[in-house]
């Protein structure tokens, strides 16, 4: 991940380390960089370990991604979009294994189509929930993925431009 601060600047971006998440306004003292480390490692909570909580660190990876793109490349976007509509629009349940698949999948698709943009929604007009606000809200296991579901389907939401992009490339990975 240390590479997000090359991306930002490539990007024309200057990263704050103070105070509010710069990107999506979570309540940070340290500012996106905190908002970062929330997400890699801050939903202790949860037992990541098991099967059946793997589908949260899919989805916290791609809520994040997705509220904060200016700190990836371009084209984890449709990564990242493309695998929330097939978790949520197609009901696929996710694996680690599915993945490295989506990522093949995607690089055939970019070189017929390598100008594709998918431009994001405003900043700080990425959802209303934050890292910050499930880490303070969330008192048990439970609340804490109800968050980050609630979270995930927020982000995927305003990105709602390009859904039917990404349904696109959904059946044709799904095909
Ligand atoms: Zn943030």
């Amino acid at each position: 991940m240390q590479n997000y601060i090359d991306i930002a600047n490539k990007n024309g971006i200057t990263l704050s380390n103070n105070g509010k998440c710069q990107f999506c306004g979570a309540n940070t003292k340290k500012g996106v960089n905190e908002c970062l480390e929330i997400s890699n490692l801050g939903f202790k909570i949860i037992d990541f370990s098991l099967l059946e909580n793997h589908i949260y660190r899919f989805l916290i990876v791609d809520a994040h991604a997705l509220q904060h793109p200016e700190i990836h490349g371009r084209w984890s976007n449709h990564f990242h979009l493309s695998r929330l509509h097939l978790i949520f629009k197609y009901d696929v349940k996710w694996t680690y294994k599915l993945s490295p698949k989506l990522s093949d999948y995607l690089n055939k698709y970019k070189k017929n189509k390598p100008q594709e943009y998918l431009t994001p929604p405003k900043i700080l007009k990425r959802g209303n929930i934050t890292t910050t606000d499930i880490l303070n809200k969330a008192t048990n296991e439970t609340e804490c993925k109800g968050f980050i579901k609630k979270w995930s389907i927020d982000v995927y939401n305003t990105w709602n431009n390009h859904h039917h992009t990404v349904d696109k490339i959904a059946q044709g990975f799904l095909n």
